[in-house]
């Protein structure tokens, strides 16, 4: 059994990023909630994070991958583990511009234009990278704050878009350690979720987007982020839609329709703005939170028999 003490020796060697133990993780999301995790560690490159699991694999320490934790609740009581922060990967380039006529790609993919992304480029990098160079495809994901590993891991989507729509293949780093690219046909992709084995790290990705006009790009993007502004309480800090939207109707219009916009346990509140947003007004806790959509799912069950499931990913222990 290792110590603690030989633990962090043994991390400070591995990696030359951020090594930050009982980090308070109420900094680093959204929704400014949370407790702490025994460590969250930021990995600079991917052979850092290839040795890093491999290390707490064969240690048996429990490890989980985030990226800009704008989905994520970790309880108050904290994270039993290592939080690996993919942050700092950061490459995003133009791989194959112009693809020849003789290219093996089906015609659907005529004008396509290969985006690689590491997983912690923001997709709003992305966005800004496809307006600079005209690339239609990326306009739906103008406003989601998260990163392409998360927005690959939860299939983010708005606008009747998802990144499965527009992603080629994806590299991981999978649970025995082993680097792997998987093309978008073996990719398991769900409505807000892409299933893959547990301890599975997304570590980037290739896009296909498509040669566009700029001026109908930057339309596009920017009538988007004017309809965020107006149905979203983007003013506080939240998680994003926290309930995924059953077939028929969806959570926020049913949370409305029950009256429960606009409850609060202590500084967290369902926003009067949006039924499906639970919002930080100040100081809220997690377990506010969960307090929060748990009476949620016990109202709707009860009266529509229907049971909202999160889309919010919530992790750790209570107090
Ligand atoms: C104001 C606001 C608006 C939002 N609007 C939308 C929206 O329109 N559509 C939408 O879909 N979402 C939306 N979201 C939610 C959120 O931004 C997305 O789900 C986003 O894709 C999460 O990315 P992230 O990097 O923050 O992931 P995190 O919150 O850090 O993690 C989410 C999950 O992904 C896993 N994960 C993270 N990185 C990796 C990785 N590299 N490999 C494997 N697993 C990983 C984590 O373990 C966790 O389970 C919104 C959120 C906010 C705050």
């Amino acid at each position: 059994m290792i110590t603690d003490r030989q633990f962090r020796d043994k991390i400070g060697g591995m990696v030359t990023g951020r090594v930050l133990f009982d980090e308070p993780m109420s900094m680093h999301t959204s929704m400014g909630v949370g407790g702490r995790a025994d460590a969250l560690i930021i990995p600079d490159t991917v052979g850092e994070l290839k040795k890093l699991v491999s290390f707490f694999l064969r240690e048996e320490v429990p490890f989980l991958p985030v990226g800009n934790c704008t989905n994520l609740i970790v309880r108050d009581g904290g994270y039993r583990g290592v939080l690996i922060s993919l942050e700092a990967l950061r490459r995003l380039e133009i791989r194959d511009e112009n693809l020849p006529p003789e290219s093996t790609l089906k015609e659907e993919y005529a004008g396509s234009v290969c985006v690689y992304a590491q997983a912690g480029v923001s997709l709003s990098g992305i966005v800004e990278l496809s307006i600079r160079k005209s690339l239609a495809g990326m306009e739906f994901c103008a406003g989601i704050p998260g990163s392409v590993g998360g927005g690959l891991k939860m299939n983010a989507g708005a606008w009747g878009r998802e990144l499965k729509d527009v992603v080629e293949s994806v590299s991981i780093l999978d649970a025995g350690a082993k680097i792997r690219e998987i093309e978008r046909k073996d990719l398991p992709f769900e409505y807000r979720n892409l299933d893959l084995p547990e301890g599975t790290i997304i570590t980037g990705a290739d896009f296909h987007l498509v040669k566009g006009s700029r001026e109908e790009i930057q339309g596009k993007i920017s009538d988007i982020i004017a309809a965020r502004r107006e149905k979203h309480p983007l003013a506080y800090r939240s998680a994003g839609s926290v309930f995924k939207n059953p077939p028929d109707c969806p959570a926020g219009k049913m949370i409305e329709e029950t009256g429960l916009k606009g409850l609060r346990v202590g500084d967290a509140e369902i926003s009067g703005k949006h039924g499906n947003f639970i919002v930080n007004i100040g100081n809220a806790k997690a377990e506010d939170v969960i307090s929060l959509i748990d009476t949620v799912q016990k109202r709707i069950l009860g009266e529509r028999r229907i049971f909202l499931e999160t889309e919010l990913k919530i992790i750790g222990e209570k107090l």
